[in-house]
């Protein structure tokens, strides 16, 4: 009888009757949930504003989870029902998410329609700034003065300072309103694999002018907003951070990556923003030169047979591609330089470092350098277990034969040098030995 109330409550809101609805509204507990996925009569509202409203007057809860944690603000602003997100945004509803799950602004800069943009992110900075102040007044009206200052509360950090408030709070006994619970991320957070989160100058000039100024830690996977900007390939917002005072040699927080080992990354992988098509990926050669004449971080501290002086962006490009799709390797290198512009000496070093890369992966040896994840967090594959002193040197001697051989066609190559790698990659692997010796077979020669 109940799971009835709740289904006709439902099919009411998706018939559109208002008569029905205004004289069942009373009749029925509009706070249930479904059995299958918790989602109540107002998360179907959503796409109704007359009977959202009507739901809230009557005290449906505004901050109902369905079963997935998802709550109607979300699904709101992620299915782009703006009229009805406002309107809970305006009721002073929840807007606190997990860490696995993008934040409500993550949700709204993902959106790539102008004039979408200009309903649902400006009513959020707004949201988001009224409850970081509320939050903070509250926090100095309840705490003690010493715990205050322990918490070296500073306004122009707010948003890092909103957990600790809400903990000291609740610490002490007061309760917090789930409104002003908040998340524990910067405003500028863009960190996404996809590249999807578009934040803006326009955007990030409101998030300024209303008290957000943290935008140079970096979050959970290691990556400043700063570098985020480069791995979204979206230098507008490179130089909005530059404007503020950022620095040009922003590095990741986990290892010595800078700009360029990002935007390697991402024209290795484009994903769904730019289509899964590296042409559309944009460029900044003013920016990227500025990185490309700076020789001391080209090369990050790891020790690999793929590259010996440390990883390079060039290295990336070749990490960054799942085996399954191999054969873009071939066109990857070209890509790179058409993007980046490098200088001749530069190229010539660049594509060096490419095809020893490339010519490890033929190998299939296993790596001693960095591995970068999805969202650009460092992960450190660790080296395998049958990898002995003798395997790397029977290995290392093979790459360095390969090398060699680079080394001795390189002068006699007269064409473009971006399609060098290619095309020695090609003439090994035609050989009539069979090509690239691979890491098994070296390995069990060195047991021999
Ligand atoms: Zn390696
Ligand atoms: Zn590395």
């Amino acid at each position: 009888m109940v799971e009835c109330g709740h289904k006709y409550l439902v099919f009411t809101i998706l018939q559109r009757s208002e008569k029905k609805l205004l004289r069942i509204l009373r009749e029925v507990d509009i706070n249930l949930k479904s059995p299958i996925n918790g989602l109540t009569a107002l998360h179907f509202a959503i796409e109704w504003p007359w009977a959202l409203q009507h739901l809230l007057n009557e005290n449906a809860d505004i901050n109902a989870t369905d079963d997935f944690g998802r709550r109607l603000i979300h699904l709101a602003v992620a299915t782009g029902h703006f009229e009805s997100a406002i309107a809970l945004l305006q009721a002073d509803c929840a807007i606190m998410t997990s860490k696995t799950t993008p934040s409500l602004l993550q949700l709204a800069l993902q959106f790539t329609n102008a004039e979408q943009r200009s309903v649902i992110i400006p009513a959020i900075v707004d949201a988001l700034a009224d409850r970081h102040n509320r939050l903070l007044k509250l926090g100095r009206a309840a705490l003690p003065e010493d715990q205050l200052s322990a918490l070296e509360i500073l306004e122009s950090k707010l948003e890092r300072k909103a957990p600790d408030i809400m903990i000291a709070l609740f610490g002490s006994g007061f309760s917090v309103p789930q409104a002003l619970a908040l998340d524990d991320r910067s405003v500028y957070d863009t960190g996404d694999m996809h590249g999807s989160i578009r934040l803006s100058p326009q955007y990030a000039e409101m998030l300024w002018s209303a008290g957000f100024h943290d935008i140079d830690s970096p979050n959970h996977t290691g990556l400043t907003p700063m570098m985020q900007s480069w791995y979204a390939a979206n230098f507008e917002m490179v130089n909005w951070f530059m404007q503020k005072g950022v620095s040009g040699r922003s590095r990741h927080q986990d290892a010595p990556l800078y700009g360029l080992h990002l935007l390697a990354v991402r024209i290795a992988y484009p994903g769904a923003y730019f289509r899964h098509d590296s042409d559309l990926i944009d460029t900044d050669l003013a920016l990227i030169l500025n990185l490309q004449h700076d020789q001391t971080i080209n090369h990050d501290g790891c020790v690999c047979i793929c590259a010996p002086q440390g990883c390079t962006p060039a290295s990336f490009l070749v990490k960054r591609v799942l085996r399954i799709y191999d054969k873009k390797l071939y066109a990857l290198f070209p890509k790179w330089c058409e993007k980046t512009n490098p200088s001749a000496e530069l190229l010539e070093h660049s594509a060096r470092e490419y095809t020893r890369a490339w010519i490890c992966r033929k190998m299939l040896l296993p790596h001693t350098c960095c591995v970068i994840g999805q969202k650009c967090e460092i992960m450190v594959q660790p080296q395998q277990p049958e990898n002995s002193y003798e395997v790397l040197f029977i290995e290392k001697l093979f790459v360095e034969d390969y090398m060699r051989l680079y080394d001795r066609r390189r002068p006699e190559y007269g064409g473009p040098l971006e399609n060098f790698p290619r095309l020695f990659i090609g003439e090994v692997e035609s050989t009539s030995n069979g090509g690239f010796m691979t890491f098994p077979f070296i390995s069990s020669m060195a047991r021999l």
